[in-house]
């Protein structure tokens, strides 16, 4: 069915301008999971007609008329409606329909009402169409098809987008160069789009690759945005972008980082970042490679779960944090534990977020859990020691500077209560949009944070030895929901470290 509908855009594009041009009713939009396409209509009697051959080329019906009886039969397989000139009543596989206002013949073509779409098109078709006449729009089949209507405010020093999404819908903001683009929770969007007022933050605006996104083309003037998301009013939900110029501050490029560093360079830790804030995040996707960490008795892998978890998560603190995130791995690769921590060390990232899919013997057990490191006695003699360890080293280029030289074991010790924080708002933001394990926030020994020279907690985010979650796990729409938790996390942490 769908592939029928596809074949037939550009056809029918052809003929909605051609009808356009004697100054008709607006087309109507077909909407369908393969996108949008226009279906002319007509004015007959003050009655809107939409002609049979342009049905036929959008939903690949074919019509046959009789002219000696007056009657045409549209079909699709085996499947027939037997429509009779200026008879209101149709036959549909033999079941009469009744229609607001009877075929019309006119110029050689077969015309019918647009009731003839939902009630009797859509029974050939066996789909649901929905027919939405304000919007002018017909949606095919049962699609999760909210209103998107947007709205261009143009400021002085920026561009305000505004989507107001009617049933409430969750939408993603994604960079890319030259444009930002929105995606829907949705299959396809049924879009108002505004004319642009004349700036230069923002040229175009217009419906996306996929049928539940929308393009924004950036202009010169733009150089960041920000998304704010306004929770739903009345079942409708408001996302903005905002459109801003580049700030005075200079930006810094990403530095590179040799993909594994020696044992011994990893005793030496470098000084944290002097600024505080949280302009780098370091995410782990656990496991990799030939370490495939748990897996469901569907065979569901940790090591998948964690990497999409986690490039969803970089998406949305890159799009909504405007920091700078890097991942572990972004591929199928065996990395060992103390790697990842020298990866988040290298990077010189404020907080470093392990995540991981727990497994237990008993299969009742589930719920996400989140965990920051033991402090045991003589973690904290050692912490005592790392504080007092300043030693000055010859700097590159002469004369010398003062450094800290952090061992390895002690490196996270001295970040305890500010990792303790990030598990709570950690533990906090996911309770709110996932089921929590009964141990929701605990400590443990666990040598992935370790060597972590700043915040760090590990993310456990539900249980793949449980049938339910295994399923749950598996899906976009739970890892957006725990990706969605801990941007909310990492948000209430940098106010936490600014304040
Ligand atoms: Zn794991």
């Amino acid at each position: 069915m769908t592939r029928v509908l596809l074949r037939a855009a550009g056809v029918c594009f052809v003929l909605a301008i051609a009808l356009m041009a004697t100054a008709q009713p607006a087309s109507l939009t077909v909407l369908s999971r393969d996108g949008r396409k226009p279906l002319p209509v007509i004015a007959v009697n003050n009655q809107e007609y939409v002609a049979v051959d342009d049905i036929n080329t959008v939903f690949g019906t074919t019509a046959r008329e009789d002219r000696l009886a007056g009657g045409l039969t549209i079909t699709l397989r085996s499947r027939s409606i037997v429509l009779t000139a200026d008879q209101n009543v149709v036959s549909v596989g033999g079941r009469l329909v009744s229609l607001p206002s009877p075929p019309v013949r006119r110029d050689g073509r077969w015309h019918v009402p647009l009731d003839f779409l939902p009630r009797a098109l859509a029974l050939v078709l066996d789909t649901r169409l929905d027919l939405r006449r304000a919007p002018r729009l017909l949606i095919v089949g049962d699609l999760r098809a909210p209103r998107v209507v947007a709205r261009v405010d143009a400021g002085t020093t920026n561009v305000a987008v505004t989507f107001e999404v009617t049933p409430n819908t969750q939408a993603q903001v994604t960079a890319q160069p030259g444009r930002l683009v929105v995606q829907f929770e949705a299959d396809v969007i049924d879009l108002a789009l505004p004319s642009l007022p004349p700036q230069t933050f923002l040229l175009g605006l217009a419906p996306g690759d996929t049928a539940n996104s929308v393009v924004l083309t950036t202009g010169p003037r733009y150089a960041t945005h920000r998304v704010a998301t306004t929770p739903a009013d009345a079942g409708s939900g408001r996302v903005t972008i905002d459109l801003l110029p580049a700030t005075t501050a200079e930006t810094t490029a990403p530095t590179v980082t040799p993909p594994a560093a020696p044992p011994e360079a990893r005793l030496v830790i470098p000084p944290p970042a002097p600024a505080s804030g949280l302009r780098t995040v370091v995410i782990d996707p656990g496991h990799g490679g030939d370490e495939l960490g748990t897996q469901g008795a569907k065979g569901t892998l940790e090591k998948e779960i964690t990497l999409s978890v986690a490039r969803r998560l970089r998406t949305l603190i890159e799009s909504r944090l405007g920091a700078k995130v890097f991942l572990t791995r972004d591929d199928d690769r065996t990395l060992s534990l103390d790697e990842r921590s020298a990866f988040a060390n290298n990077h010189q990232a404020d907080v470093f977020l392990s995540l991981h899919a727990n497994s237990a013997v008993r299969p009742a057990l589930k719920g996400a859990e989140v965990y920051f490191l033991t402090v045991e006695r003589a973690d904290a003699e050692a912490r005592k020691r790392a504080g007092d360890n300043a030693t000055t080293l010859p700097a590159l280029g002469g004369g010398s500077r003062e450094i800290d030289l952090i061992l390895w074991e002690t490196a996270q010790a001295r970040y305890l209560e500010q990792s303790a924080a990030l598990a709570g708002f950690v533990e906090q933001a996911l309770a709110g949009r996932v089921e929590m394990s009964p141990r929701a926030i605990q400590q443990a020994s666990l040598r992935v944070l370790v060597g972590a020279n700043m915040p760090a907690a590990l993310v456990e985010i539900g249980y793949l030895s449980n049938a339910e979650q295994e399923a749950q796990l598996a899906t976009g729409a739970y890892q957006d929901q725990v990706a969605q938790a801990l941007l909310d996390a990492l948000i209430k942490f940098r106010e936490f470290l600014e304040h």
